[in-house]
């Protein structure tokens, strides 16, 4: 069994971009936008202004406290669609209630729109023809290919379809192309008989929200697995009280698959990987 290990090709992503970077005239620009103070959320801004550090990108976080009106996000997103430092918005989810998230992402420009949720984008993707891809469908498609592993001919089950995750990727992988070309076949809560369709699938990717859910039984002998979920359950013999884990059972299956992707270290570091990749090619559509 393989460990597919995000750590170690998020930083040769990394350092391709950051030469790629150096050798540009001026530095790209991402511009976060964080309303509120959910401390999952902070986590992820800091960690993707880190990485953009690391890289050579010039960054920006905005914030606002939890109670600000809708009217004023957007007049600031109208503001960062005209400011030129910056190439990338991201919006980081979710927003307060009171704010309708669908409004704010349509209010981004589509060419600043590097995490891909865009209606515009979404909907190229559809259409074959994608611009912005989200960031983590992006990212797992990587990892699996550059651990080696062919997509193209693959049977690939999803089990998830959210549109950040689940929808997006099964496009992605759908795509006449040597990176895609797989057959896929995609599962949610609706799905009858759900461990029958599992153990079919040459690479399975688990983007459920469910902690370890998939079990060994679930899983093909031989398959590539991937592990979008993060969890987090209670350990009381951590300092911190818990641990994280994905959504697949990783001690279950590890000795039945040919490669996992374990949680932490897996598709979380590709995702911010592939943010900086989307803010660099923003850079080139706009200059
Ligand atoms: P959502 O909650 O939006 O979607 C979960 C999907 O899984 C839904 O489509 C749901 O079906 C389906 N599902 C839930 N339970 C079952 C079940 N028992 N059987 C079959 N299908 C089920 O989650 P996200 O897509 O946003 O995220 C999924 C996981 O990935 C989370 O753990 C999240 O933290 C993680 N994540 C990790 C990222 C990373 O960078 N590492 C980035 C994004 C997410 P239905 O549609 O019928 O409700």
């Amino acid at each position: 069994m393989e460990i597919i290990d995000g750590n170690r090709i998020s930083a040769e992503i990394k350092e391709e971009l950051r030469k790629e970077i150096s050798r540009l005239d001026k530095k790209p620009g991402l511009a976060a936008v964080l309303v509120g103070e959910n401390p999952a959320s902070e986590i992820y801004v800091r960690n993707k202004k880190r990485v953009c550090e690391e890289v050579g990108v010039y960054s920006k976080v905005f914030r606002f406290d939890s109670n600000t009106k809708e009217a004023k996000l957007l007049s600031k997103i109208d503001e960062l669609n005209r400011d030129d430092r910056f190439n990338g918005i991201l919006i980081q989810l979710p927003l307060p209630k009171h704010i309708n998230e669908k409004k704010v992402i349509e209010r981004i420009d589509p060419i600043k729109d590097v995490d891909g949720f865009h209606p515009l984008n979404l909907g190229l993707l559809l259409a074959g023809e994608p611009s912005f891809v989200p960031c983590t469908p992006l990212g797992i498609q990587e990892l699996i290919l550059r651990s080696e592993y062919e997509i193209e001919g693959k049977h690939v089950v999803i089990v998830g379809r959210s549109n950040i995750v689940g929808k997006p990727l099964a496009n992605l992988l759908l795509l006449k192309n040597r990176k895609g070309n797989a057959t896929v076949t995609v599962c949610h809560t609706g799905t009858r008989e759900l461990e029958k369709i599992t153990n079919t699938g040459d690479i399975l990717v688990v983007a459920s929200g469910r902690a370890e859910m998939i079990k060994g039984s679930m899983v093909k002998e031989g398959a590539i697995v991937i592990d979008v979920g993060v969890n987090r359950i209670e350990d009381k013999s951590r300092k911190s009280g818990y641990r994280l884990v994905g959504d697949v059972d990783f001690e279950g299956v590890k000795d039945k698959v040919r490669a996992i992707s374990p949680v932490p270290g897996g598709v979380g570091p590709m995702t911010v990987t592939m943010l900086i990749s989307n803010t660099l090619k923003a850079y080139k559509m706009q200059t």
